[in-house]
């Protein structure tokens, strides 16, 4: 069983040392080694995530997820075939997505952390993204966060990633002006022409990104979904009108400094009434079927795109993890360790 080991707790900027890949032995045919109510799984595709990297600090106040164990296998959301079950909700044969090992093979407490994929007509590695725990991160904080409105003025940052590229296109599908920020030429136009957004720019050619935010909304911004953090939200801050929403998703580009940046105009709060909330998707997951219902129609019907940057092998998950925090992803970074 090839294997993915946290080797110590990463400090400052993560790097693929603190990942290393072991093989250890597993004898065939494989079966469950126990009569408990885990599962047997094949891992098929692997998603990197940006709160993985949470969990690969020691223990600390402002994470949500408990920390890997240095020396084990790191797990995330995956998409697997089942091999073997002693849980009666699943058999062999199953598809499921859920929390997985970052290793080939992995016994999982299916019941707590497994999905089952009823639809296969779609491919498979969705249920890593915009069928999985990104698309409903998507739905649950625009849909159920922003109380958008037909016509309202949206904002979206890491506006070409497994979240924002879905959220611009649900405000689109709504009827609402979509602006996206991205880190490159090459996402600015895939925000443009491939997902509809009404504008896009590179923030990082954007010297004064107040001055940016006003060019593409001069009336204001009544939604901004929050994806970044630091400068960008400090600007969207100064630019939001009144009674507007911000729905808290992320602050990536605050995960890896020793101390968070500080944010200064949060006074617009008061003046512009905005509500700002965050929002842990893993509480609203009691809206899955809802979720799809309204999802997989819009992607028969091909009114939705959803792009993956797909990496080949196991061993090459630690480099397309860290790759989040460079911005190498375009699209949903998934990872393949077997088609089958
Ligand atoms: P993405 O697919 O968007 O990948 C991460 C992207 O973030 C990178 O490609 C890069 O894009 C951008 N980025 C990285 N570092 C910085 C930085 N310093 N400043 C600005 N942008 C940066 O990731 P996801 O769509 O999976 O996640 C998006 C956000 O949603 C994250 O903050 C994540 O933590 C959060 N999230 C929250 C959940 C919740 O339940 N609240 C659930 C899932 C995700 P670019 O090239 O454009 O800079």
């Amino acid at each position: 069983n090839k294997q993915v080991i946290m080797k110590d707790y990463v400090s400052g900027f993560p790097d693929e040392s603190y990942m290393s890949i072991t093989i250890s032995t597993l004898t065939l045919p494989l079966k469950l080694p126990f009569s408990g109510n885990g599962v047997l799984l094949k891992n098929l595709y692997l998603s990197c995530d940006p709160y993985m990297i949470n969990r690969m600090r020691k223990p600390h106040a402002s994470s949500y997820v408990d920390s890997f164990q240095p020396g084990s296998p790191i797990s995330g959301y995956g998409v697997a075939k089942v091999l073997d079950s002693g849980d009666p909700n699943f058999k062999e044969g199953d598809l499921v997505w859920g929390i997985t090992g970052w290793e080939e093979y992995s016994i999982i407490n299916a019941t707590q952390a497994l999905f089952k994929i009823r639809h296969t007509d779609v491919p498979l590695s969705y249920y890593t993204g915009l069928l999985g725990m990104p698309g409903m991160t998507a739905y649950v904080g625009f849909h159920e966060i922003c109380s958008p409105q037909k016509g309202e003025r949206v904002f979206i940052s890491a506006a070409s990633g497994a979240v924002g590229q879905l959220v611009g296109q649900f405000a689109k599908l709504l009827g609402c002006y979509v602006v996206g920020s991205a880190g490159s030429k090459e996402k600015v136009d895939l925000l443009k022409k491939k997902f509809g957004f009404d504008e896009a720019f590179n923030y990082k050619e954007e010297p004064d990104l107040d001055a940016a935010l006003k060019r593409y909304f001069p009336e204001g911004i009544d939604i901004y979904f929050e994806n970044v953090g630091g400068k960008t939200l400090d600007a969207v801050l100064l630019n939001m009108r009144i009674n507007g929403r911000i729905a808290v998703c992320g602050m990536i580009s605050q995960y890896n400094l020793e101390k968070p940046e500080g944010v200064h105009n949060l006074m617009n709060l008061i003046v512009k009434r905005i509500r700002m909330q965050g929002f842990i998707v893993t509480d609203h997951y009691n809206l899955y079927p809802k979720f799809l219902e309204l999802v997989l129609p819009y992607l028969r019907q091909g009114k939705i795109e959803y792009v993956e940057d797909i990496i080949e092998g196991l061993e090459n998950a630690p480099s397309a993890l860290i790759g989040l925090f460079t911005g190498r992803n375009v699209g949903k970074q998934v990872v393949v360790v077997s088609r089958e």
